[in-house]
């Protein structure tokens, strides 16, 4: 990266006000309100996060971005005192008796991953509800984890934590298409170029967003 360029890490965008010339970002940086301004700007901020802190944005803007479908997920970290546990690297659960639809094994990966004699496990847990409560998650996710035999009553849980992620799946509903295009030509008008999974608001791995990012960073420097 350019040592001249000026990256403020550990900055939160808490405003976006388009103008007729430019874009104004407000943002947070220690605990001060700091702002910017450019003639476009590129936001990987999640399209409902992104609209929710628009100066004024038309009221069919937010009312698309209210209705956009996605799914949160809570993570489960597991370790477990005990080795090859399985040897599988990942496992869907589409039965409605376990509370989690996919878990992997970092361990299986790599061993670099894990301490040597034990056990990884990564259990996702997807759901719409705003304010779960990860520690049920958790107890619930151990329970489950017991049913399948991947893991016994006699093993001891070493590690067992939790992250959350509000947005975690892009759902393709009936209106996805509709409602990201106003989203969007809403802020193509205003300089604001929005890249990424929940910018683009597409089912993208790693390699699109990349992709998105830098197709975004070439449409403005003309490269
Ligand atoms: C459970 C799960 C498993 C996955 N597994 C794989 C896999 O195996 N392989 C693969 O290729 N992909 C996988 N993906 C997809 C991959 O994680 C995403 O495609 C990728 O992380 C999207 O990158 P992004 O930069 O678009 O978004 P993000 O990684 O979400 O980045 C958005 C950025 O915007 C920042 N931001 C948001 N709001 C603000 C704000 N107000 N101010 C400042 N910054 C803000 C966030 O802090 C974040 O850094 C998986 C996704 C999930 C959910």
């Amino acid at each position: 990266m350019s040592k001249d360029l000026n990256v403020s890490t550990g900055s939160e965008v808490v405003e976006i006000r388009p103008s007729r010339t430019e874009v104004i970002v407000k943002y947070r940086k220690e605990g001060k309100i700091r702002e910017a301004a450019s003639e476009k700007i590129i936001s990987s901020i999640p399209l409902p996060d992104l609209v929710g802190i628009l100066h004024d944005p038309p009221e069919e803007v937010v009312k698309a971005a209210g209705s956009l479908v996605y799914n949160s997920l809570v993570c489960v970290n597991i370790g477990v005192k005990r080795p090859g546990i399985i040897d599988k690297h990942w496992l869907y659960f589409p039965e409605e008796e376990f509370i989690f639809n996919r878990m992997s094994f970092p361990m299986n990966f790599s061993e670099h991953t894990t301490p040597g004699g034990r056990s990884s496990i990564l259990v996702e847990v997807t759901h719409r509800e705003a304010g779960v409560d990860p520690e049920r998650i958790r107890d619930r996710v151990v329970e489950d984890l017991k049913k399948t035999g991947i893991i016994t009553e006699r093993d001891e849980i070493e590690v067992c934590d939790t992250s959350a992620f509000k947005y975690a799946y892009v759902i393709y509903d009936l209106d996805h298409r509709k409602n990201v295009g106003v989203i969007h030509d809403y802020l193509d008008g205003n300089g604001i170029i929005p890249v990424g999974r929940f910018g683009e608001w597409e089912y993208f791995n790693m390699d699109k967003a990349i992709l998105s990012g830098r197709n975004a960073a070439s449409s403005v420097s003309g490269a």
